[in-house]
């Protein structure tokens, strides 16, 4: 690792360190002069504030998950579904194996289940005593015939990574998990196509593919436990949809099975189709309120030859705009991620893991930003980004940066961004928020947001319940992640962020879920996104496919 003298830089000096480093040092650092007298000033984060008046909590602790339907009362079960019999049981164990079974009995003891009731952030909570994990699709065309004539209510779960309360039960649904079907159907190295079944695991799926040659078109924090039926039913978008775009361009055809158990395949993978409706996009993103994905036909991509990530500090929202755009301009076809973090949530991510990854500036910054390019020609994308960061610098609207030399070091620069949701929720808990914003508005909500907390006297250190409200994404796709990381969960936090968060994206014309979908959390804030003729349409469409509303109810719409 090569390091500069932060006081005897001079932008000339810097450029020609920089130069000659990039072919020879095995971590370059970026730095200027300008940074030596902005960094004291940035120092200071949070402002200890008195604590005041009372926290109405229902969690004090990853480990005390209330139910969902205690912390919010006025959700009712709908007496319209039927409670699990012993009949039920009986059809159940009569189709599938002892393996693909798992029911606590109707007593109290629902903790063998928890790891399917209780959500990633363990926010919401279901209360359901039976998880079915068929191994064949025939298998759940039967369970979800069988459901739908008995009017038993199903939440289809993936890798129960999900971010809005989707992928869990809010009362006693049973979970139809797709575990057990996860093999790789077939791949053409020729056309680049994969086939396989919903359940296989996203990292699978993609160290499969690298064997090959390829990669998957998508990549994101969750992909060691994320299904790729699961990624298709909430459409995420991750890190790369800059380069790749979103699955509704490269998922070429899904297997489905209906709330009626008929079975819907669109799996010929044909690149070009234009025969009538484009069917399989109903399901993507349909957040398995229209069906369970069984198989996924899929566009994958080339492995590039040749990946580079720097990782850059900037001193305001304004310079992460303004490298956006000349990265877009001077890196053009090998830019494949565009990510901006800013300093509170490095900061939260410092304390989780800074011990086993240190971080990778000697200072703080405002905010930081992470470009990966990815091409076919080593030699010639080093020399693209080495002028690019060249003229950045020179022009000093970046001030500090460092550029991976080596795998590990690439991977440890993306730790950086990929760990700010873990790092958020850890502490007891965390509200978040997904949003699309038109670009040069996408921080002011980070920063209405503080206000507002500080306003409400809720934000400081223990015991006030938030730690900090953080501000991260992938600026190129316009997209921000607002996590609000807390001490505990609380009605008090809640209602001072929605819908007060829903109301200033609707008032800038944004969206308010750019990528993690509706599910619980904001089902009943959809208007704030879309007009009253599109809801109607997409409660006739459940109606239509799911007349008994057996499929993940009390969600999306
Ligand atoms: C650390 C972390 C980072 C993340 N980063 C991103 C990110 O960058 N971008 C992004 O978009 N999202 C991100 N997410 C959230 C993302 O939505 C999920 O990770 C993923 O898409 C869900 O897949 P899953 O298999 O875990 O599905 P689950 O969480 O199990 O389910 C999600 C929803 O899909 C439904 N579902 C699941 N499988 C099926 C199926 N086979 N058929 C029908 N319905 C189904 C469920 O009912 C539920 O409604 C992140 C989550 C975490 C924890």
């Amino acid at each position: 690792m090569l390091k500069l003298s932060r006081t005897a830089v001079k932008n000339c000096k810097l450029l020609s360190v920089f130069k000659r480093s990039l072919t020879c040092s095995p971590n370059v650092r970026l730095s200027s002069s300008l940074l030596v007298s902005n960094c004291n000033s940035i120092k200071k984060t949070f402002t200890p504030i008195n604590c005041a008046g009372s926290i109405r909590s229902y969690s004090n602790g990853p480990n005390a998950v209330k139910l969902t339907s205690e912390v919010y009362p006025n959700v009712h079960r709908n007496n319209h579904y039927k409670k699990l019999s012993s009949d039920d049981l009986e059809y159940f164990n009569s189709i599938l194996s002892k393996q693909e079974i798992m029911y606590t009995g109707t007593g109290n003891n629902l903790q063998e289940l928890d790891l399917y009731n209780e959500d990633w952030m363990k926010k919401y909570k279901g209360q359901s005593h039976l998880v079915l994990k068929p191994k064949s699709v025939e298998k759940i065309s039967l369970i979800l015939n069988y459901c739908n004539e008995e009017k038993l209510a199903v939440v289809p779960q993936g890798g129960n990574t999900d971010l809005v309360g989707a992928s869990v039960p809010v009362f006693d649904e049973i979970i139809l998990s797709l575990n057990n079907l996860n093999q790789i159907r077939e791949f053409d190295p020729v056309s680049g196509i994969l086939k396989c079944d919903a359940g296989v695991i996203l990292e699978n799926a993609d160290n499969y593919l690298r064997e090959h040659d390829h990669i998957f078109p998508l990549d994101l924090g969750a992909k060691g436990s994320c299904h790729v039926g699961g990624v298709c039913a909430t459409n995420a978008g991750g890190l790369r949809l800059l380069r790749y775009g979103s699955l509704h361009g490269s998922v070429l055809g899904l297997e489905v099975v209906m709330p009626n158990g008929d079975i819907v395949s669109s799996m010929h993978s044909l690149r070009k189709d234009n025969t009538g409706y484009d069917l399989k996009q109903l399901f993507i993103g349909a957040e398995g309120t229209l069906g369970i994905i069984t198989g996924v036909s899929i566009l994958t991509q080339p492995k590039p030859q040749a990946i580079n990530v720097s990782f850059l500090a900037v001193q305001n929202y304004e310079a992460v705009q303004k490298v956006f755009v000349k990265a877009k301009k001077e890196l053009a076809e090998i830019l494949s991620a565009f990510e901006f973090m800013d300093q509170r949530s490095i900061q939260l991510t410092k304390k989780h893991i800074e011990k086993d990854t240190p971080f990778p500036l000697e200072e703080e910054y405002p905010f930081y930003i992470l470009i990966e390019t990815s091409g076919s020609n080593k030699a010639h994308d080093d020399a693209k980004l080495e002028t690019f960061l060249e003229s950045a610098m020179e022009s000093e609207i970046v001030i500090d940066g460092t550029i991976a030399q080596d795998e590990t070091e690439l991977q440890n620069l993306w730790k950086w961004r990929e760990m700010i949701p873990e790092s958020s929720q850890c502490q007891g808990g965390v509200y978040k928020y997904d949003v699309s914003l038109p670009l040069k508005d996408l921080y002011s909500l980070v920063e209405v947001v503080n206000k507002k907390l500080v306003e409400a006297d809720l934000l400081g250190s223990a015991p006030k319940p938030v730690i900090a409200a953080v501000g991260y994404g992938h600026v190129g796709d316009g997209n921000l992640h607002l996590n609000v990381a807390t001490r505990l969960y609380s009605k008090e936090i809640e209602c001072t962020l929605e819908p007060f968060v829903y109301e200033y994206v609707s008032s800038k014309h944004g969206s308010i879920s750019a990528e993690h979908g509706l599910g619980f959390q904001k089902k009943n804030y959809i208007s704030y996104t879309k007009s009253e003729p599109e809801i109607k349409m997409m409660k006739d469409l459940k109606k239509h496919y799911d007349s008994n509303g057996i499929m993940n109810p009390y969600k999306f719409i």
